[in-house]
């Protein structure tokens, strides 16, 4: 079988070595700002023609935070997650940094988005609670996204007839 290779466009991040980003979807002309993975720092890029990319660091950087939550279950479970302060979040005050942040963790995102950020569990003062979550069941497959938004829905593994 012959494929044909696909080219990524791909900027690398004007702070460090490491990091960078895909850049494709960027339309020619369009700017945004975006934070390396790497290093962290933010950078203002603009499209400015079918190859080249503008690429200013801004002086703003994404610094590291631990957020503590609770379960609301009883006995509550206790998260710590290593997570990230964004750039633009930099000049709020704690207490507008706190209630931005209750918000995104109370009300606006899925668990399942945060819960790779997870670095401690603590249960009733166990900070390495083996068992807290028990083992309930394993079939064959994998939970996809249901199309009438109720959760996630078992799709069979394809069999080669
Ligand atoms: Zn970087």
């Amino acid at each position: 079988m012959i494929v044909q290779a696909k080219v990524q466009l791909r900027i690398p991040c004007p702070s460090c070595v490491e990091g960078g980003w895909r850049a494709d979807h960027l339309t020619i002309g369009f700017s945004t700002t975006w934070s390396c993975q790497e290093c962290h720092n933010e950078a203002n890029i603009k499209r400015v023609s079918e190859s080249d990319f503008e690429v200013t660091p801004n002086g703003r950087k994404e610094t590291p935070v631990v957020v503590t939550l609770q379960s609301i279950t009883e006995p509550k479970i206790t998260l710590k997650l290593n997570a990230w302060k964004y750039a633009h979040s930099q000049g709020d005050s704690q207490e507008d940094y706190e209630s931005h942040q209750r918000y995104f963790y109370d009300e606006h995102t899925c668990p399942t988005n945060w819960t790779r950020e997870i670095v401690e569990i603590i249960f009733e003062g166990d900070h390495d609670p083996h068992g807290v979550f028990e083992f309930v069941s394993v079939v064959n497959g994998r939970l996809v996204d249901s199309p009438y938004y109720d959760g996630m829905i078992l799709e069979e593994p394809k069999t080669d007839k």
